[in-house]
């Protein structure tokens, strides 16, 4: 009896992780933000169909910015509009779905994660411009503008605005960031979509790129997050800063596994890169490039559905011109957690006297402890994910490959995982000041 319950359990935990990573230099994204005039010129053309990145959350999908610190504040220096083309990178859409999913089938074609060969093969040009009068700043395409403004209060919105004229569709501006160089920008948005539904919506823009030549082969086979073979990675001659983003910062117990999750992949790279892991309390929204974050949402489902749960997620921006990461941040989703509890509530009831509270509390104790392991495996995983690892299959392979990125087949890093990681992260020649040689190899 017991057996059959925790075994029912793991079935349900079994479909971990699944990450998203958004390629998608298209326009969709302004006419699900607006109506779906605006920016239009877009669908009329013969390229392949646009990719929008749309994840359905149950609940108000403002909590996955909950308790981050905004700032729509910033200075743009001249370089910006006069260097003003940028493509539209990425966007994410994450969009309040209230009936229940009831079928793997339909999660997947609805948060579908693969859609890098989608991507249309021509940029389009955006243009950043300073704002005149009430406005701040826009982004026009093609005679058709996204401005911002700042109201009275400091509040800071956003406007559609049409070649035909101004949108009534209006959303929050709740946080800009850039790169140091300004090339990369993000600007994250709140409000309702044209059917008064809630969405958060993020988008980034880089300089325009060839698609063609976005992430190189090489001849590993390892999974990585552009691909299979296509290793991008983060910059090895700097060390990535990770930061825990909570309000308990290291006084949450999430924050210890975290650590443990942190020293298996770095003694996995062997110095190739280095890790800092650090706890805070303030901290930015997932759009900012300048902080990786592992947040913890508390209150809702990424997967309506109760015959799978997406306990984490991490979400990559690639730097498109340099092979390398942007930004990357982990989602942890804890109401997915309780899917667990709830299906077990439903099966002791059905057993009803049959079971004594002894066995009751003996049951609840071993769920438990299954469930701690599991967040542990989860924070691996996911910074597996942060790292540029991907589930090591394809929709058709089998999924032998014996990996804590395969769902399920390792709860710690294995040798594999080490060979990908380290063919992704290559031996660097270290600087060596006393050699001038190695200084000469470095220029
Ligand atoms: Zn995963």
């Amino acid at each position: 009896m017991v057996v059959g319950i925790i075994i029912g359990i793991h079935i349900v935990n079994n479909a971990k992780g699944g990450h998203y990573i958004m390629l998608f230099p298209r326009l969709t994204i302004f006419s699900l933000l607006f109506v779906s005039s605006i920016f239009s010129a877009c669908s009329d053309k013969k390229t392949p169909s646009p990719v929008s990145k749309k994840i359905f959350v149950q609940g108000d999908p403002y909590n996955i910015v909950k308790g981050s610190t905004f700032n729509t504040q910033i200075d743009f220096p001249q370089q910006v509009f006069e260097n003003n083309e940028y493509a539209l990178t990425t966007g994410l859409n994450f969009l309040e779905k209230q009936e229940e999913t009831s079928s793997t089938e339909n999660i997947r074609t609805e948060n579908g994660s693969k859609e890098i060969e989608q991507n249309s093969l021509d940029n389009q040009i955006f243009k950043l411009k300073k704002g005149v009068g009430k406005y701040f700043l826009s982004i026009e395409f093609e005679g058709s503008f996204l401005k911002m403004y700042r109201d009275k209060n400091g509040k800071s919105y956003v406007e559609a605005e049409s070649k035909e004229g101004t949108s009534n569709s209006t959303m929050d501006l709740l946080h800009i960031s850039h790169s140091e160089d300004f090339r990369n920008l993000s600007f994250l948005m709140y409000g309702k979509d044209k059917n008064g539904i809630r969405t958060l919506v993020a988008l980034y823009f880089g300089p325009p790129t060839n698609i063609l030549d976005l992430a190189k082969k090489d001849n590993s086979g390892y999974y990585y997050m552009l691909g299979q073979s296509r290793p991008y990675r983060w910059k090895q001659d700097r060390i990535l800063k990770i930061n825990f983003c909570h309000p308990q910062a290291e006084e949450n117990k999430d924050y210890i596994k975290i650590q443990n999750g942190v020293l298996q992949w770095q003694e996995g790279l062997e110095n190739r890169l280095e890790i800092e892991l650090t706890a805070t309390k303030v901290y930015p929204p997932f759009s900012d490039f300048n902080s990786h974050c592992i947040y913890i949402v508390p209150d809702y489902f990424s997967h309506p559905s109760f015959v799978s749960s997406n306990d984490g997620s991490t979400i990559t921006i690639p730097d498109f011109s340099k092979d390398t990461f942007l930004d990357s941040d982990i989602f942890i989703f804890d109401k997915e957690e309780q899917k667990v509890w709830i299906l077990l509530e439903k099966k002791l009831s059905k057993l009803g006297f049959d079971i004594t509270l002894e066995e009751r509390k003996e049951i609840e104790k071993e769920v438990r402890l299954t469930l701690d392991k599991l967040r542990s495996f989860v924070f691996i995983h996911e910074l597996g994910h942060l790292l540029g690892l991907d589930h090591p299959f394809t929709e058709s392979e089998d999924k032998n490959i014996f990996s804590v990125m395969n769902y399920g087949s390792s709860k710690e890093i294995t040798d594999y995982d080490i060979r990908a990681i380290q063919n992704l992260y290559p031996v660097i020649p270290k600087l060596d000041s006393k050699n001038p040689e190695s200084l000469a190899i470095i220029e």
